[in-house]
């Protein structure tokens, strides 16, 4: 009996690998549909200066509806693209569409207002990233003072020789590049120093406790002071309460990211609110 109620649940179990791996497949083949037939489509989150109240810049974040699967979150279908390589044509789809609103957005905003745009480590291994960059930014006319890339540690963690190379190409366009979910990864704070980034993304696990545990404060208090002395702008993520941000701003870290201030917007939303006057501006934000 043991051993067959043990066959058993291994054939459960193989049906279930086969029911998971096809569910999978279904999905890759339908992501793969969407890049190509435009069902993605990019949200925009401003990045706020708290002091100010103004927008500097927004993050662009794909979406993607599926008729059959609904919506699907980018913490399922980016790691999807990344496994199967869709990342590349994905990555060109939102650093276009990116640069198709910035020159939109371009006449209607200060002059240092940016997009700042997720990249994959997949995107820097096929030998096309840096041309792709400069002639997107060309054909659509984009200053590339108004682009900002997102990189993460795990991209100069393996062969950092040749992916610093490639960030030094990228940031001779004239663009900035961020480290993004800064804290989670492995990278210390003195090794940054041999990286060409200029922000730093505080990752939001680091900003949920500050106000909560001495301990984690501690450490993002010293972070912040560090990385404002060797010269980087640092940028606090997930930022979502009165709390949090008031301890942010006792450290002098002003540059914020998060529900607090906003979601994610759709390119129509995110319109609305950069074309408002900035006394208007400062009273739709909640008061902090
Ligand atoms: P990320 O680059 O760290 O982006 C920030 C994520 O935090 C976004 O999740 C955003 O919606 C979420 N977020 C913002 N403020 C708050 C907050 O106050 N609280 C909480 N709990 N979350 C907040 P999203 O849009 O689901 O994206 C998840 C991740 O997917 C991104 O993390 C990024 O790594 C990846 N991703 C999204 N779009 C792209 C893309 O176009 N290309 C690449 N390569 N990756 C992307
Ligand atoms: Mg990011
Ligand atoms: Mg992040
Ligand atoms: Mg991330």
């Amino acid at each position: 009996r043991a051993k067959q109620s043990g066959n058993n649940s291994y054939q459960f179990f193989q049906a279930d690998m086969h029911r998971e791996a096809m569910q999978r497949l279904a999905l890759e083949t339908a992501l793969r549909r969407a890049i190509n037939g435009g069902q993605l489509h990019l949200h925009y989150q401003p990045q706020v200066d708290a002091i100010s109240g103004r927008i500097l810049g927004v993050e662009a974040l794909a979406r993607w509806q599926d008729p059959e699967h609904g919506n699907v979150s980018p913490g399922d279908f980016i790691p999807l693209a990344e496994e199967t390589g869709l990342i590349v044509p994905l990555g060109k789809w939102v650093l276009e569409e990116a640069c198709r609103h910035a020159h939109l957005w371009q006449a209607r905003t200060d002059e240092d207002f940016y997009i700042s745009v997720n990249l994959s480590v997949g995107q820097f291994d096929t030998g096309q990233l840096v041309e792709d960059v400069r002639t997107t930014l060309e054909e659509h006319q984009v200053a590339p003072e108004r682009l900002v890339l997102e990189i993460t540690e795990s991209l100069v963690m393996n062969d950092p020789e040749h992916h610093i190379a490639l960030l030094r190409e990228l940031k001779a366009l004239g663009l900035r590049l961020a480290l993004d979910d800064f804290g989670t990864g492995y990278s210390s704070l003195s090794y940054l120093r041999q990286l060409p980034i200029d922000i730093l993304k505080l990752d939001r696990q680091f900003v949920r406790n500050v106000a909560s545990s001495k301990e984690e404060a501690a450490i993002a208090r010293a972070t912040i002071t560090m990385a404002a002395e060797i010269g980087l702008t640092v940028v606090a993520e997930g930022v979502e309460t009165q709390e949090q941000l008031r301890w942010l701003l006792q450290q002098d870290c002003h540059l914020v990211q998060g529900f607090f201030f906003s979601k994610p917007l759709s390119d129509e939303e995110l319109e609305k609110l950069i074309t408002l006057p900035r006394s208007e501006l400062v009273s739709h934000w909640p008061r902090y």
